[in-house]
């Protein structure tokens, strides 16, 4: 490994800007740029200089020998001033000295390959530095201490136990159908499965807050969908008018609901005899329905019309009927509601407060929000895919296919590996860590 430096804080004029070395020359240049190698986590104040001698900045210097640091390598901090020009002079003396300019996500990377952090905390920094809102960051915090890791870990091990116990009955062959039956492998299994779909229901909603949620507002023309997108927005941001037809592109517009990022998209109204325009505003509108989080399927409580719009959604949609216009219907009031219904009016502002909250909650479910895991698709991915060698190890117990069932179970435990890194390729490294900031 060779010593590798970077400006760890972002460009631009601040009052600090912080020079990160890491690898086995960083304490030699760390002498030279000081004059002196501070004394181990201790801030020393020194000048630093050149190798003409001449002196860039004045600041603090900080010593973290290996193992005990970031990277668990010898690590040297230089804490100036945040100026870039001056940071940039002081890098080029880390350079000038033998460092060499670190790639995006290096230090992370490091922090990774020397047993420092697994790839989902590496992963949570990433996620931490960039989440936009309240819940993201805090979440992004449960899995840099490795909470995630911890569960992810649990339900491997446990598969890992299991193919061990599958492994030794094959080595019996006369008994081991029998072993295998008798045994509460099965159980084991199933207990294993329920773990695994625990974490990634928590998983399916943390996504959701790391992506930020997209709801879809649909139903007949004039129902009210544009006011209620800018009743929610808090601005004007779809046209409201008492003509049918009036939106036909899709609306987009961004908003934080009780600390989670929702994406509001406004669409044409479904109507069955559209003009030419109108009509792909539907097939647009269509689309936007099929890719939503959410669905609000809205209707005028004024008027009872039929269902028939909702034909083209599936089991898959989550849908909340949202009954607008209720100002002019009071008896609206009196009318017994179902958990996936709504009602509001866009006029008033009646009932909109409580729609957000709503929306969040039919969002990410029943699911206490410190609970949930700030997923990345990659992670879903991985624990779908263990999810089905679970299914495939009970499936093939039942039939008494030792063999396979240990080969599911261990094509589980490479799943889940893959989520924490423990099996993991070049390839996948350089996509995480490239998509890092520099000095990470
Ligand atoms: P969209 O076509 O579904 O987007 O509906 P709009 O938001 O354009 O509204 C259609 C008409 O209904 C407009 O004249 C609105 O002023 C009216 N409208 C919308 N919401 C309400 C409501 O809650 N109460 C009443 N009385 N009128 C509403």
């Amino acid at each position: 490994m060779d010593t590798i430096a970077a400006i760890a804080t972002p460009r631009g004029n601040g009052g600090i800007g912080i020079i990160r070395i890491s690898g086995p020359e960083a304490p030699q240049i760390a002498e030279k740029i000081c004059g002196i190698l501070p004394i181990p986590r201790t801030a020393t104040f020194r000048n630093f200089r050149d190798p003409h001698q001449q002196i860039l900045d004045q600041g603090l210097a900080l010593f973290f020998p290996k193992p005990n640091s970031f990277t668990g390598e010898d690590v040297i901090e230089l804490q100036g001033h945040g100026g870039m020009v001056v940071l940039d002079m002081i890098l080029q003396a880390t350079v000038d000295h033998g460092a060499r300019l670190a790639k995006p996500g290096e230090f992370s990377e490091r922090a990774f390959l020397n047993d420092r952090i697994d790839l989902a905390q590496a992963e949570a920094i990433a996620d931490l530095i960039e989440s936009n809102n309240r819940s993201a960051a805090k979440l992004a915090m449960r899995s840099l201490v490795g909470e995630f890791s911890q569960c992810v870990n649990e339900v491997a091990l446990k598969t890992e136990a299991m193919r061990l116990f599958v492994e030794a009955a094959i080595d019996f062959p006369e008994e081991e159908i029998d072993f295998l039956a008798e045994s509460d492998i099965c159980e084991k299994i199933s207990g294993c499965r329920e773990l695994l779909v625990d974490l990634i229901s928590k998983s399916d909603s943390g996504s959701l807050i790391r992506e930020g949620l997209k709801v879809v507002l649909c139903g007949a023309p004039n129902v009210g969908k544009s006011s209620i997108m800018n009743r929610l927005s808090g601005r004007q941001r779809a046209i409201v008018s008492s003509e049918p037809g009036t939106t036909r592109d899709l609306i987009e517009d961004g908003i934080v609901l009780d600390g989670i990022n929702i994406n509001l998209i406004d669409t044409a109204g479904f109507r069955d005899d559209p003009g030419e325009i109108e009509q792909q505003g539907i097939r647009l509108a269509e689309n936007a329905v099929r890719n939503a989080d959410l669905v609000l399927y809205i209707r005028d409580s004024s008027k009872l019309l039929g269902d028939d719009l909702l034909h083209f959604l599936d089991d898959t949609n989550r849908v909340l009927t949202v009954w607008n216009k209720i100002d002019l219907n009071e008896e609206n009031e009196e009318r017994e509601r179902t958990e996936n219904e709504v009602f509001v009016s866009a006029k008033t502002g009646a009932g909109i407060e409580s729609l957000g909250s709503i929306i969040r909650k039919t969002a990410i479910g029943e699911q206490d929000e410190s609970n949930l895991f700030l997923a990345r698709q990659r992670h879903l991915e991985s624990l779908q895919r263990a999810l089905k060698h679970i299914d495939g190890a009970k499936y093939q117990t039942a039939i008494g296919m030792g063999e396979l069932v240990a080969e599911e179970l261990r094509s589980a435990h490479q799943a889940l590996g893959e989520i924490t890194g423990e099996v993991s390729s070049d390839d996948l490294l350089g996509k995480i860590f490239s998509s890092f900031c520099i000095g990470k």
